[in-house]
């Protein structure tokens, strides 16, 4: 007989079960007593077993997927470990020691990413855009193969969610080139002074993107 459930009264109908990798949930109408669910549950056993098995080999797989490849990401330049935590809610950056605790064996650290980068480059986009007194008009981030950002004559800004794991000084410059081409849509020299106005120590990320960029953008 299986223990370990959670029942959930609602102004529902019919009883329901449900499997998911947290286990058994059974959603019941108000008052449905205990009895008529211990009798439901007698009776699907064996699919319900069957079910939380499918789960939890799911769950031992990705526990190895994340031991054998991603035990560590970049975020910002930094190395963070990543550890598991059933207290936190979603996830928790602990910039001292950098560890990353995630619930869920399920985690999409594509998510992470996103999250992260958005936080990090609107405000900065807001500010480069103030100072040149130009208009965004949409902000996406995207998986990208070859470029770390583009700006399109319709003044929509797109940025590779990579960015995230290159340091700050890099994604400072990125956001300055593409804000830039709000005003001059080209690599003219015109355009450069204006990234310089920006973002001054331009020259020192274009180095190191050159060099580095290639390994950072997938
Ligand atoms: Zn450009």
């Amino acid at each position: 007989m299986l223990l370990n459930y959670k029942i959930i009264y609602s102004a529902r109908k019919t009883i329901a079960l449900e499997i998911n990798q947290e286990g058994l949930t059974i959603r019941a109408p108000q008052r449905t007593p205990k009895e008529v669910i211990h009798n439901l549950i007698k009776e699907k056993e064996s699919w319900i077993d069957k079910k939380l098995k499918n789960w939890e080999s799911k769950k031992l797989q990705n526990n190895n997927l994340y031991q054998n490849t991603t035990n560590q990401i970049w975020l910002k330049g930094s190395q963070f470990n990543l550890r598991t935590d059933s207290n936190v809610n979603d996830y928790l950056i602990q910039d001292n020691n950098k560890t990353i605790l995630f619930n869920n064996n399920f985690f999409e650290f594509d998510r992470l990413y996103e999250k992260e980068l958005s936080t990090y480059i609107r405000p900065k986009i807001i500010l480069f855009s103030q100072k040149l007194q130009v208009e965004v008009n949409t902000i996406r981030i995207k998986k990208l193969k070859s470029r770390w950002g583009s700006c399109s004559s319709k003044k929509n800004l797109n940025f590779n969610l990579s960015l995230i794991k290159t340091p700050t000084f890099i994604i400072d410059y990125v956001i300055a080139h593409e804000v830039s081409h709000l005003k001059e849509m080209n690599h003219s020299p015109a355009f450069w002074e204006v990234v310089e106005s920006i973002y001054p120590k331009y020259k020192e990320a274009k180095i190191w993107l050159k060099k580095n960029g290639r390994y950072w953008i997938n």
